[in-house]
């Protein structure tokens, strides 16, 4: 029933060259998440159609959620440019999709064919007049519609659609530079990440590991959802840098106080995240925190922890509810690998009574206590650097027990 999909592409304010940026970008990943199909691309300046062939809309579809930047999607079914032909087209559309309940409507027509000889105008009521009484249960309401048939007059011929159903938003990725993703195995900084790529800003994650204090298992959960992750990069390909955690984290559990133990910890997560932050050409650190979740993110744990650096930090879920996160985690597909009962090195040995209004001087004298700049540049230079995709299956609990012999 259906010849094409119609794609809309996002924000269409932009203006310029960055709106060139945005539609080559956005064309680059269309053609790349769409390879393997057997589809034909059309490309046009704001919209670019999907001719199907055999293939299923429904799949096609299913790849372009992975692309940021599209707005919305319509199947689109065609017939030659003839108002008995357009009608009775219509009709078998709209029967489908009402299952011939009673059903609001109208008819809403573009002219894109300007040699066409009626008006928008003129069509829709021709087209009405012509459908109303082969489908007897539609009511027609040009203000309110539950349902509305658009008509495109093209000059190669009649595009009907009933649907538009709604893309991923955003902006292209990759558009908007790099950031780097600090990335746990928990629910909230894979949401944190994939809100960062709809934005249209391509993300290297980074993960602080502490085997063998924490499991392999741990490893493998961040693993198992940068693949997912990876299917909306470009070229479906995400950077891990696995941070060898062990030797600084066992040092804070020996010298610092159950209750700055997560402010000191943190902090040195940022230092280390700062460090990786120069090589990789990122210009911002991103991660999961949102306010008032855990003790050390209440505002003034955030204020204590980040001053560390003076980079860029983004906390896409800040304001966000938890529910919320658990909706888009389950959405994209990473909420069963986070809920994997495996602790990282943020739960394992959690403090009874961490400090909820930690103070920066204390922390500093705390710090000031054991000589971390070379642990710090140690677990730096030891970073190691996976590049995974979404089909890879790396099973790293299948090399051993501790990542720095695994890798
Ligand atoms: P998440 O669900 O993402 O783990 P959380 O609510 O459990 O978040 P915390 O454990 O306090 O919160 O961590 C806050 C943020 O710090 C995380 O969202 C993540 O960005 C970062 N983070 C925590 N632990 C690690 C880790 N082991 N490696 C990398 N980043 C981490
Ligand atoms: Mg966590």
């Amino acid at each position: 029933m259906y010849e094409r999909l119609l794609v809309r592409y996002g924000d269409l304010n932009l203006k310029g060259k960055n709106r060139h940026h945005f539609i080559d970008a956005v064309d680059r990943l269309i053609r790349e998440k769409l390879a393997e199909l057997v589809v034909r691309l059309d490309f046009r300046h704001d919209r670019m159609y999907v001719i199907l062939g055999d293939t299923p809309y429904e799949e096609v579809i299913r790849r372009l959620n992975r692309v940021s930047g599209l707005y919305s999607y319509s199947p689109i079914s065609k017939c030659a440019v003839d108002l008995d032909e357009i009608a009775r087209l219509a009709v078998l559309m709209i029967d489908r999709k009402t299952e011939k309940k009673p059903t609001t409507f109208k008819v809403e027509t573009k002219r894109a064919d300007k040699t066409y000889p009626l008006t928008s105008q003129e069509i829709s009521p021709l087209l009405a007049d012509r459908i109303l009484p082969a489908a007897p249960y539609l009511i027609v309401d040009v203000h309110h519609p539950e349902l509305v048939l658009s008509v495109e007059i093209r000059p190669d011929g009649a595009y009907l659609f009933t649907e538009q159903i709604r893309g991923m938003g955003g902006y292209p990725v990759g558009i908007g530079g790099k950031a780097l993703l600090m990335l746990s195995g928990g629910i909230d900084s894979p949401v944190a990440g994939w809100l960062t790529m709809k934005q249209g800003v391509e993300i290297e994650c980074l993960h602080f590991e502490s085997t063998p204090l924490t499991a392999i298992e741990s490893v493998q959960k961040v693993i198992d959802i940068v693949e997912i992750l990876a299917a909306y990069a470009p070229y479906s390909r995400i950077r891990l840098h696995l941070v060898p955690f062990e030797p600084l984290h066992a040092e804070i559990i020996r010298r610092i106080p159950e209750s700055y133990l997560i402010t000191i910890m943190r902090r040195m997560m940022y230092r280390i995240a700062a460090g990786v932050v120069e090589t990789t050409g990122c210009l911002a650190i991103v991660n999961g925190e949102s306010i008032g979740q855990v003790a050390s993110q209440t505002l003034e744990s955030m204020a204590c922890i980040s001053r560390v650096t003076d980079r860029l930090v983004l906390r896409p879920l800040a304001t966000y509810d938890k529910v919320d996160i658990m909706a888009i985690a389950r959405r994209i597909g990473t909420f069963d690998i986070s809920i994997r009962p495996f602790e990282d090195c943020c739960t394992v040995y959690l403090p009874k009574n961490p400090v909820i209004r930690p103070d920066a001087t204390i922390a500093e004298s705390l710090e000031a206590a054991f000589e971390y700049e070379p642990m710090v540049a140690a677990a730096i230079a030891g970073v190691k650097t996976l590049v995974l995709t979404p089909g890879d299956h790396f099973d790293i609990t299948a090399r051993g027990l501790v990542v720095k012999e695994c890798l």
